[in-house]
């Protein structure tokens, strides 16, 4: 397996010679409705690797009294604008606004995180792992994936992706038992972390011997960010936490953007 900062930078290189040599113009707007730390760090990045590989961005910060309505207008609005080639709505939204409802009503031509159903452009974490593990020359057919976290944005979406690959596909989530969990994990190809729970995954479990782990919890402990998964897992391959799916996934946002571009002509 590569090492993830280089294939992104490598990646972020080839993204930048298409655009310069087919002289795109492609602009991606970011809706943030929230002052939420965790939040600004994340977009920073984002509009750091968009300037990079030179897409314009736009970051649209709304005040977190931002109304359900003024959101859907402003989401209305960004649908029909031609100068936006994408969008995203930073979650989380404040309690008061309805995320679903912000989702389905994103068009499927400017949805760049995938969170409208009817969208064909996977959610930026799953497709990341994908994405790397494809380039990676990885043969996903009749392996065993697990995939442990259930959520919307990465267990779900994950799970599903990897089906359609022609996997195994195990999801466990907090109700499952512990032994069955270790016995999930005993006999998986692929495990894929995403609890939000430091030390989660432990050498306490028993791993296949080439197993491979994507860690993509992101905790804070005393500052410094840490994963969900043990340091060292007694496995083939595990993507370290920072500078790992944390990376793919940006990544991931810009491969969605010039998708969403295809799509559209
Ligand atoms: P959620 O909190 O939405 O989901 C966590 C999932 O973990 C839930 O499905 C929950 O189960 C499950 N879970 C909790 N406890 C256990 C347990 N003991 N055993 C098995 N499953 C358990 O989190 P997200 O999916 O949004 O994010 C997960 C982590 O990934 C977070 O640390 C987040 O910060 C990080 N993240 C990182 C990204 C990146 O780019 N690196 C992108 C997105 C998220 P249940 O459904 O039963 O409650």
């Amino acid at each position: 397996m590569q090492e993830i900062k280089e294939y992104v930078a490598k990646k972020k290189l080839t993204i930048s010679h298409f655009i310069l040599e087919n002289k795109l113009k492609l602009k991606l707007v970011i809706v943030q409705v929230n002052d939420d730390p965790a939040s600004n760090s994340y977009i920073k990045g984002k509009l750091k690797d968009l300037n990079e590989v030179g897409i314009e961005g736009e970051l649209i910060k709304l005040p977190s009294e931002t109304t359900q309505n003024e959101l859907l207008s402003l989401v209305n609005k960004l649908n029909k604008d031609n100068s936006v080639t994408g969008f995203i709505v930073q979650m989380p939204l404040p309690n008061h606004i309805d995320e679903n409802i912000i989702k389905e009503n994103i068009s499927i031509t400017k949805d760049v995180d995938g969170f409208n159903l009817l969208s064909k452009i996977n959610p930026a974490t799953p497709n990341g792992i994908v994405t790397f593990l494809k380039d990676n020359q990885y043969d996903f057919t009749s392996k065993n994936a697990l995939v442990i976290g259930r959520s919307n944005i990465v267990g779900k979406p994950m799970a599903k992706l990897l089906l359609s690959l022609n996997m195994n596909v195990t999801v466990v989530h907090s109700f499952t038992k512990k032994d069955d969990l270790s016995y999930y994990i005993k006999n998986a190809d692929l495990i894929i972390v995403a609890v939000g729970k430091p030390n989660f995954l432990t050498n306490e479990f028993i791993f296949k011997k080439d197993a491979i782990v994507f860690d993509v919890g992101i905790n804070r402990i005393d500052g410094h960010l840490v994963g969900d998964c043990e340091k060292n897992l007694k496995v083939s391959y595990q993507s370290p936490v920072p500078g790992g799916v944390g990376l793919l996934t940006r990544l991931s946002l810009l491969l969605n953007l010039l998708e969403v571009y295809r799509n559209g002509i």
